[in-house]
Order: C-alpha cells, then sequence, then structure tokens
C-alpha cells in the first residue's frame, strides 16, 4: 500500500512513544532499519493492514500522552508502523477532543462548565481563571500550562470538576473535583494542592441494608481481589458455569432485565441472538463511554466495584460464546481506568481470565480501550468504529451489531450497570430478580442525583420509586429553595414540572408522562438557576458533540443554537413566537431524519422547556 507519508520527521521521544506501545520496528516498511531479506514478508497491505488499524487510537493517546500533542512527524510514524494512510489518520487525530494536532503545552487542566457544574459556580471559577490567567488556550506557568473549557466530565456529584492532562514519560492524568479557581491556578502553575479527587464518597446510602449494585461500594477494598471474594465474588460465575450458556441466557431473559444505558433494549434479547450467531469470533463490549452530561453512574462502579464489572462481563462472554471482550472507556475517566486494569491484570493472574477461565475450559480476555473525548461514541456503532481506528461516526442500521460489530463480527454490547444486574440475576435466578420493580421494569435502578440538592451522589431505588421520594432521599433541594425543575434523562432527556414529581421513575411511567430515564440522570434546578442560560450550554452540546455525518444533525444542531441566542439577546427574526416555531421545525428534521440518538435527541430537551415549562411565556411570543 503506497501511503503517501509527507517528509516530516518524529523525534527519537515521539518514536519511543510508539515503540513502547506497539514495540520496536521491524523493517523498513515501519520505520526501522531496512533489512532486505524481510521487506517483502513484511510489506503490509491489504488484510495486514487492516488488522493493525485497531490500534490507531492507542497509538496515539500514547504520542499524545507522552509529548501533549500530535505532531505531524509523530502521525506519519504510526501511520508508518500501522500501515494507515495520513489523510485517514489526520481524520482520526482531529475528530477526538483529547487529542491535539497543534502545538500544546504539556499540561491542560480542562474545566468543566456543563450544566451540573454551572450550578455549582463554573461559571464564576471560568471567569475568574479569564481575568486572571486568561482566556481558553491561553498560556500559563511560562508557556507550559494552560486552560480549556470542557463537557461534562462525568463527576456532576462533587462539582465544579477539572480534568488534568499532564504529558510525560507515565501517565498522570487525573481529576480534581469539587476544583476551586485558586485550585486550579495553582495546578496551572504546577503543583496539586488538591491532590488528586478522592475516589469515595459519591454514595450517601453507603452502609444501608437492601442495597444490591451498590452493596460493596465502600464496603471492601476497590484494588483487592480477595476482598471481592470474601463478600462472595466469582461465585455468580460459578453458578453460570454450572447452569451452562443456555441456562444463564435464560436466567437473564427471564429477569427481563433491560439495558441501563438509555436505549432499554432487553439484553437477553441481545444475549441470545448473539449467542445464535455461526459465524466466528463473537465479542463482547462493555460500553463504558459514560458521557451524557449529568451521568456518573457507571464512572462510580468502575472506580469502586471494578471486579464486579469484569465478573459480569466473563458471565457474558460466557453466554455469548465470546473469547474477547473489550471495555471502551471514556478517557475523561483516567481513575476508573487504573482500577479496571488492575482488577483485569488480578483477575488474569489468578485464572479468572484467559485461556483457562476457572480451569473450566473456556478461554476469555478483556483489553480496555481508552476513548478520546467524543460523545457520540457511547452510541453503539460509533463506538465500535472507534475501536477499529476510525473517527466514531455512527453506521446506518442494519445490520445490527448482533449480527454485524466489531470487526464486522457478531457483537453483544452492554452498558456498566446493565452488566453488574447480571451478577444477582445469575445467583438468585431471573424470576427473583424480575420480582423487584415492577410488570415492565424490573430489577434495582440507579440514579445520578446533582444539581440543587443537599446531598448530590449516585443512588439505587426499586424501579417505581417516585421522582419526589428520590429528591427526598437526597435531602431536598439545597438550601430549602424552591424547586424550579428537574433534567430527566441528562441533555437528551426533558425537563419535568414541579408538579410531577410523583412521577413512578419507570420506563413506562417515564413514557407515559412523555419523559424518558434515559442514562439516569436527575438533574435539579432551584429557583435562582437561569435555566435559559442551561439550554443555550444544551444547545452548545450538541453543536459540539454532532459528529457532522449527517446534514439534519450538523447543520440542526447549529441552527438551534443560533435560534436560542436569537431569542435571548432580542435579536429575533420576527417575533419570539416565530424562532420557537422555527425551533419546533428544527426539532422534526432532526428527530425524523437523522441517523443516530444524538441528532434524534438533541432537541428533546429545549423543547420539553418551552412546551414543558412554559419558559417563554409571558414574553412576546407571537
Ligand atoms: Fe452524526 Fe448527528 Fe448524524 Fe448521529 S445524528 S450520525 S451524531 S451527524
Amino acid at each position: 500500500m503506497d501511503l503517501h507519508l509527507s517528509e516530516d520527521v518524529a523525534t527519537p521521544e515521539e518514536r519511543a512513544a510508539v515503540d513502547d506501545l506497539l514495540g520496536p520496528p521491524d523493517t523498513g516498511w515501519e520505520g526501522g532499519e531496512r533489512r532486505s531479506e524481510l521487506e517483502g514478508h513484511y510489506a503490509r497491505g491489504g488484510e495486514d493492514a487492516r488488522e493493525r488499524r485497531h490500534l490507531l487510537l492507542p497509538a496515539l493517546h500514547a504520542v499524545q500522552g507522552r509529548i501533549g500533542w500530535i505532531s505531524p512527524g509523530a502521525l506519519n510514524y504510526v501511520c508508518q508502523r500501522l500501515t494507515v494512510p495520513p489523510a485517514e489518520a489526520y481524520g482520526v487525530a482531529s475528530f477526538y477532543a483529547m487529542f491535539s494536532t497543534e502545538p500544546r503545552p504539556a499540561l491542560v487542566v480542562h474545566v468543566c462548565d456543563d450544566i451540573a457544574c454551572k450550578t455549582a459556580g463554573a461559571d464564576e471559577l471560568c471567569a475568574d481563571l479569564e481575568a486572571s490567567v486568561g482566556a481558553p488556550g491561553s498560556a500559563a506557568a511560562g508557556g507550559t500550562a494552560t486552560w480549556m473549557r470542557s463537557p461534562c466530565l462525568g463527576l456532576c456529584e462533587k462539582a465544579p470538576a477539572v480534568l488534568v492532562q499532564e504529558a510525560g514519560e507515565e501517565t498522570n492524568d487525573r481529576s480534581v473535583a469539587p476544583a476551586t479557581a485558586d485550585g486550579v491556578k495553582a495546578l496551572l502553575a504546577g503543583s496539586s494542592p488538591d491532590g488528586a479527587r478522592s475516589v469515595t464518597g459519591s454514595t450517601p446510602q453507603q452502609g444501608s441494608k437492601g442495597l444490591r449494585l451498590l452493596r460493596r461500594i465502600g464496603e471492601i477494598d476497590a484494588e483487592s481481589l480477595d476482598d471481592y471474594r470474601a463478600v462472595g465474588g466469582y461465585s455468580a460465575l460459578r453458578r453460570a458455569i454450572d447452569l451452562g450458556p443456555a441456562g444463564v441466557l435464560r436466567e437473564v431473559t427471564d429477569s427481563k432485565l433491560m439495558g441501563r444505558g438509555g436505549a432499554a433494549f432487553p439484553t437477553g434479547v441481545k444475549w441470545k441472538a448473539v449467542a445464535e450467531q455461526t459465524v466466528q469470533p463473537h465479542y463482547i463490549i462493555c460500553n463504558a463511554d459514560e458521557s451524557e452530561p449529568g451521568t456518573f453512574k457507571d464512572r462510580v462502579i468502575m472506580e469502586e466495584d471494578p471486579f464486579a464489572v469484569i465478573e459480569a462481563m466473563t458471565i457474558g462472554a460466557y453466554a455469548t460464546a465470546s473469547e474477547q471482550g473489550y471495555i471502551y472507556i471514556r478517557g475523561e475517566y483516567p481513575e476508573a481506568q487504573r482500577r479496571l486494569q488492575n482488577a483485569i491484570d488480578q483477575a488474569r493472574g489468578r485464572g479468572f481470565l484467559g485461556d483457562d477461565v476457572m480451569g473450566e475450559g473456556f478461554r476469555f480476555d478483556i483489553e480496555i480501550r481508552r476513548g478520546a473525548g467524543a460523545y457520540i461514541c457511547g452510541e453503539e456503532t460509533a463506538l465500535m468504529e472507534s475501536i477499529e481506528g476510525k473517527r466514531g461516526e455512527p453506521r446506518n442500521k442494519p445490520p445490527f451489531p448482533v449480527h454485524v460489530g466489531l470487526f464486522n463480527k457478531p457483537t453483544a454490547m452492554n452498558n456498566v450497570e446493565t452488566l453488574i444486574n447480571v451478577l444477582d440475576i445469575v445467583s438468585e435466578g431471573g424470576p427473583a430478580v424480575a420480582a423487584i420493580g415492577t410488570e415492565g421494569s424490573t430489577g434495582p435502578k440507579l440514579f445520578c442525583l446533582s444539581g440543587c440538592v443537599e446531598k448530590p451522589g449516585l443512588y439505587e431505588v426499586s424501579f417505581g420509586a417516585t421522582l419526589r421520594e428520590l429528591l427526598e432521599m437526597a435531602g431536598g433541594v439545597r438550601g430549602g429553595r424552591d424547586l424550579q425543575a428537574v433534567l430527566l434523562g441528562g441533555a437528551a432527556g426533558v425537563f419535568v414540572r414541579p408538579d410531577e414529581l410523583d412521577m413512578p421513575l419507570t420506563f413506562e411511567g417515564a413514557r407515559e408522562a412523555g419523559a424518558t430515564l434515559g442514562s439516569g440522570v436527575v438533574m435539579v434546578f432551584d429557583d435562582t438557576v437561569d435555566l435559559k442560560d442551561i439550554l443555550v450550554r444544551i444547545a452548545a452540546f450538541f453543536r459540539d458533540e454532532s459528529c457532522g455525518q449527517c446534514v439534519p444533525c450538523r447543520v440542526g444542531t447549529v441552527r438551534q443554537e443560533e435560534a436560542l441566542h436569537r431569542i435571548l439577546n432580542g435579536s429575533t427574526n420576527g417575533s419570539v413566537g416565530d424562532e420557537l416555531n422555527l425551533l419546533s421545525e428544527i426539532e422534526l428534521v432532526m428527530k425524523d431524519a437523522s441517523i443516530c440518538g444524538l441528532g434524534q435527541t438533541a432537541a428533546g430537551a429545549i423543547q420539553s422547556a418551552v412546551h414543558r415549562l412554559g419558559l417563554f411565556d409571558g414574553r412576546e411570543n407571537g
């Protein structure tokens, strides 16, 4: 394959970053020493080249993590090593927000200015930084550091939050929350007075009786396999092996487990469809690319109960006859990634992963793939594209991933919360778990409480609890203020009014009320919050995160944001009512004609604020 490499040359450090990941190059084809006897043998093209393409994202991470940006020379070297045309590699490198193809300081502090952090003072924090350090992207500490605004970092219960990306030989990315302006300035100056963020304290129910999904959190050392086993860890896998794959599929189907990532697809149906495919190999993927603003449940589970994720995936692999699994984790979760990697290493070392899992003759292993800052990669087909080393652009469906998934093979993909439900289902039997909750929504459910509540955090209830009950568990509205609205389901969800708090939190209850549970976001806004400002932030989020592949979403999200700005700054084309009508038409087009869920839901929250909350009532509305 003629790669059309440019003349740019990688520095020794850039080459070392790539070689540490891929090993030294064998031949001149890969940028190593030319050895005539090997050149023909190792010339890569066609199938050979495709086999290495999936290493593109890890290789770009290696350079970004070591140097702080991806230079043309480094990109050239990556292309040479992986036999990827530079134009394609550049398309990938420039797609992801955590990669920079322009020179950037080694230390970057990403300051979340998304909706939950706004309710905790992120705007004031950013204003302070703009005044004292300079606009986002300004050089700080003699050019060795800078700061940037960021979409939701998934730390909403500890808002306001920042992510520190620090290049160097050892990966030192970390998050700090809650953050202060002085703390960020100290980080930029090279010190970290706040230290690393504590990974504890996100589950206010800790120690309560009756918890299922959260029962181990805070009770055991999350880095110890022995601790996990001491409280029953890996007994579910043992039971699964006793049941056999068909038995596991039966229990999961009987439990009526629905996906917890937002789509609410029956897990038993998905797993059975993969298990039945005669095409080999099969894959199982844990979708840990939790990026919906307001969502942090999967992060807490991965940080505080990582072995549960690994065990549940292994059960899923056993049931679907998958020998290889991937955990695709969002790049903004370095602590969770470290904990999961530790859990995988320990599980592998003790025979819970590998060629002969638990001595039972089945093979399964897991690899972590780190995302790089793209909300759209939470969409299942975009995620698979990303693992394959491409831009995270959703595929048209059908074919569905259970038939044609990762590397075009049958693939089961499940969210973190969905997976850990499987442990009790296998241990206690599907019907026992189906008896929890309601007829249409079974089992326990996690909700992420954030915004203006007294005790933000991750809460577990049985399906059927009401929004009011959940708010009471979280101590009610912060400072006893009046409730203005609740955003249910995240930026892709809907706003609900204070008089709708008796809505049961079930799939069917939310549907009946014209709402959605989405990924379990319950974001609370008191009467001091400027909801119009929140709407503008939501519109900006979708405009920024649209992958741009299809016109309705690419253009619609821009037009939506523009119309909102015009309404708010009083420069409407016609009346406010005309602009609101335009917003409704944009919603219709995006909903009907977008390829994926991002475009289909990008106007949902804004439309609910207009029609459900009547946010613009009282103004001139034509
Ligand atoms: Fe991309 Fe938006 Fe189209 Fe989805 S709807 S494929 S995010 S442009």
